[in-house]
């Protein structure tokens, strides 16, 4: 062992093993065992080529450096598994020299063992990573290619600025829509090659509030530098590299020329579809006024024929000619309004009006029509409706109407029922929901696609067994949505009523800022608290309609389907000493009806003084007349309407200001009252001026006539009229002009009282006949209802 060679070695992990020219093994260094083959210890004396096959072929070598030919020999990089961790390797260096110890030349060879283990990993490992790099460099290389295509191949224009707006990059597409060179544009400040100025500036400024993921957006017209107009839409935004914090601007242009061009082709044809349209409209108008003109002739003549005497023939054949003309006269208003609607003409009104009685009038209307063929008749208004609200009543009218007009065409027998509910409250808007439900012929699920649109109905038949247009449920999905409300039907499948259709919409309507007292509010509910009465009908439905609407004024109320009904309630009421005040007893109920009902209940000493008002129906007169001078104290028509009942009621039992006499429309009489109103007619057409005067006379209205706007001038010259019943159209002086003039002559100091006539059923020409000066309006054909009511409104 050589301390001094150990010493040397340690520092290094280097071990030694010292040999003679024949590979005997003399010394072996302690920690060399590691580097040998075998496992077996390193012996002195045995053959170093066992340990190590290396060695083999070395003998000459090993000759020359003994011999001093050569200084030393290297074997470098060799490999053994690593004896203490069989998966990993080591590597070593092994350089042979001569042992000569500086002097002597002996035989001996020392053998240096190098452990190059760890030199050698650090060499594979940045072998590794100089291959992983080169791998990355060419897919970013490639990555980098083609982002390049896809900048040169995109359509739309592409321009990186540098922050201060000099372009860095210019795509083919650029060049083109600038008509610029890549190198006429690399280099130049974007607003001196482009339109984009504005945007520069308004991304610079983005920029500068910090705005860092901006995205401005405009359109710009481009002029090309060889004269080509072109649209673009640019936008811009900001990219900024995470290295240097440097940031450019990245523009990109979309060529929108032809979207431009195809838009203003279709503003284009839109106008000239509008003003298609508008011709059309202004073309229906017109020619609806021209039928409306000899229509008021035939309906006014007819109406004066029927009050004549007639053979029971003739009198068919002149209902016929009435029924014929209502039809016509109705399909001209439904194509009007339909043409409205489709011209977006139809202008809406939004005034406070009460809700509830709006929905009783229209319902009141409609019911004569269907009590007559045996219909019951539901209006069930629930209590939390709102009574006043702003909206158009007239539209809501027209909606029920129609809604309710074919629900009763379509029923043959049961009911049909109007049921008005709240939907929502949403801050200071009421959405109402109200449907209209029938138990008449139904519409087959498969069939409902085909409502709501225009001249459309279920099945061709109904055409002929039932009439109609087909444009009554186009209109009211129209006028409903342009109230901002849905419309549709629903399935009745599992609902109260087995068969028949439910038409339903909800409409929104708006609270007005101060309403005043309705039927239902506290003035009037204290008047009724705690009154007790029996409500004596058959229908379930109209039972808790009744009932719905007593509990509105806090009544107490109780309920009997039938006559042994309403005898059993009114003897246990005598039991349990909870008298009723009066009982309401439905007309026509199977086995027992109301008046026999009635008759026995009075017929009882215990219940004779219980005063009973009868439920009825307008065609049922005579025997309502009958039954109040006999059992009955008082009357009141099915559907009930709120302020009727609370009359009838408050009269009955003596409450409030109702003065206690019968109901007043049972004394009056037949014969209209004479009227000392002095009325003018302005008429030029003769058969139009003999209708008015007939129905005028008939009302007991007396009338003079002028021809036309200047004969009434002249005729206000020599004497005062009370009322002015114009006409619009007129030869010489037109209506307007001559209320113009009335107006003008009178000032301040008189009012005559003008209703225009006018077969114009346009909104406008209302608004027009009030602009000249006029009081009112009364479209033609005039009925006889309309101008009595005009007439009573304005004579007083
Ligand atoms: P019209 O009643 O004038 O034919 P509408 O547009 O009001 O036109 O109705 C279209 C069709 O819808 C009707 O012809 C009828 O077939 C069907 N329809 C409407 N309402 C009802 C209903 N309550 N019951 C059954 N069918 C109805």
């Amino acid at each position: 062992m050589r301390p001094l060679l150990r010493k040397l070695l340690a520092p290094r992990q280097m071990e030694y093993l010292i040999i003679d020219r024949s590979f005997q093994i003399k010394e072996v260094s302690v920690g060399m065992k590691r580097f040998a083959e075998t496992d077996d210890a390193l012996p002195e004396g045995s053959d170093a080529r066992d340990s190590f096959p290396e060695f083999i072929g070395l003998e000459e070598v090993l000759d020359d450096i003994v011999q001093g030919y050569r200084a030393s020999f290297e074997l470098k990089g060799i490999t053994r598994g690593d004896k203490t961790n069989r998966f990993q390797a080591i590597y070593f260096d092994v350089t042979i020299i001569a042992d000569d110890d500086g002097e002597l030349l002996g035989d001996r060879l020392i053998v240096l063992f190098e452990d190059v283990t760890e030199r050698m990993e650090l060499e594979q490992a940045l072998v590794q990573r100089g291959n992983e790099a080169s791998l990355l460099l060419s897919a970013l290389n490639t990555a980098h290619d083609y982002l390049g295509k896809i900048i040169i191949s995109i359509a739309d224009a592409l321009l990186v600025t540098n922050a201060s707006g000099k372009i860095k990059t210019a795509n083919p597409a650029a060049q083109t829509i600038f008509g610029y060179s890549e190198a006429e544009l690399i280099g130049q400040h974007i607003s001196a090659v482009t339109p984009l100025q504005e945007l520069w500036q308004r991304a610079q400024q983005a920029y500068e509030f910090g705005q860092a993921d901006l995205l401005l957006h405009m359109e710009t017209n481009c002029v090309t530098r060889t004269g080509r107009q072109t649209a673009i839409a640019f936008s811009c935004s900001l990219i900024t590299s995470n290295e240097d914090d440097r940031h450019d601007f990245i523009y990109i242009g979309h060529d929108i020329t032809e979207r431009k061009q195809a838009e203003e082709k279709l503003k284009a044809a839109r106008a000239i579809a509008e003003s298609a349209s508008q011709s059309k409209s202004l073309f229906l108008a017109s020619m609806s006024h021209e039928i409306r003109t000899p229509m008021n002739a035939v309906l006014g003549m007819t109406e004066l024929l029927l009050d004549t005497p007639l053979s029971m023939e003739q009198h068919d054949f002149v209902e016929n000619i009435r029924t014929s003309g209502d039809a016509l006269l109705n399909l001209i208003n439904e194509i009007l309004d339909l043409s409205k609607l489709e011209a977006g003409e139809m202008k809406l009104e939004n005034l406070e009006f009460d809700l509830r009685s709006c929905v009783e009038e229209v319902v009141e209307l409609l019911a004569p029509q269907a009590q007559s063929k045996g219909l019951e008749i539901i209006n069930w208004i629930k209590n939390d409706v709102p009574d006043r609200v702003l909206g158009d009543r007239n539209r809501l009218r027209q909606v029920i109407t129609n809604l309710m007009g074919n629900a009763i065409k379509f029923t043959s027998e049961g009911e049909v029922m109007v049921r008005v509910e709240m939907r929502s409250h949403h801050g200071n808007t009421d959405t109402v929901h109200f449907s209209i439900i029938d138990t008449g012929i139904g519409i087959a699920p498969e069939q409902r696609n085909k409502l709501f649109v225009p001249f459309s109905q279920v099945d061709a038949s109904t055409t002929r067994k039932y009439g109609g247009t087909g444009l009554g449920l186009a209109i009211c999905k129209q006028i409903v949505e342009i109230m901002h409300g849905e419309i549709g039907i629903a399935s009745n499948l599992g609902s109260d009523v087995e068969r028949g259709s439910i038409f339903w919409f909800t409409l929104p309507f708006q609270r007005p800022n101060n309403s005043g007292l309705q039927p239902g509010n506290p003035a009037n509910i204290t008047r009724m608290v705690g009154k007790r009465l029996l409500v004596v009908d058959d229908n379930a439905n109209s039972r808790s309609a009744i009932a719905e609407l007593l509990t509105r004024w806090q009544v107490q109320v109780d309920l009997a389907a039938s006559a042994t009904d309403a005898i059993a309630a009114l003897r246990s009421s005598l039991t349990e000493q909870r008298f009723y005040d009066s009982a309401l007893i439905d007309l026509e109920m199977p086995d027992l009806d109301g008046i026999a009902l009635g008759r026995q209940i009075k017929a009882t000493p215990e219940f004779a003084s219980l005063p009973l008002i009868l439920l009825t129906a307008t065609h049922q007169m005579d025997i309502t007349r009958q039954a109040v001078g006999t059992c009955f104290r008082d009357y009141t028509f099915k559907p009930v309407r709120s302020s009727r009942l609370l009359d009838v009621l408050e009269r009955t039992l003596g409450i409030g200001n109702a003065d206690n006499t019968a109901n007043p429309s049972l004394t009056s009489t037949q014969t209209p009252p004479k009227s000392n109103l002095r009325i003018l007619l302005a008429e030029d057409n003769p058969t139009n001026q003999k209708v008015a005067v007939k129905l005028l006379e008939k009302l007991g209205y007396r009338v003079e006539i002028a021809v036309n706007g200047q004969e009434v001038l002249t005729r206000l010259e020599q004497k005062t009229y009370d009322l002015i019943l114009m006409d619009c159209q007129m030869p010489i002086v037109d209506g307007y002009a001559a209320t113009q003039e009335i107006r003008r002559r009178e000032g301040d100091r008189s009012h005559t009282i003008i209703i225009a006539m006018t077969a114009n059923a346009m909104k406008e020409d209302r608004d027009k006949c009030i602009a000249a000066g006029m009081d009112d309006y009364v479209s033609k054909p005039i009925s006889k209802d309309q101008i009595q009511a005009v007439l009573q409104k304005w004579g007083n």
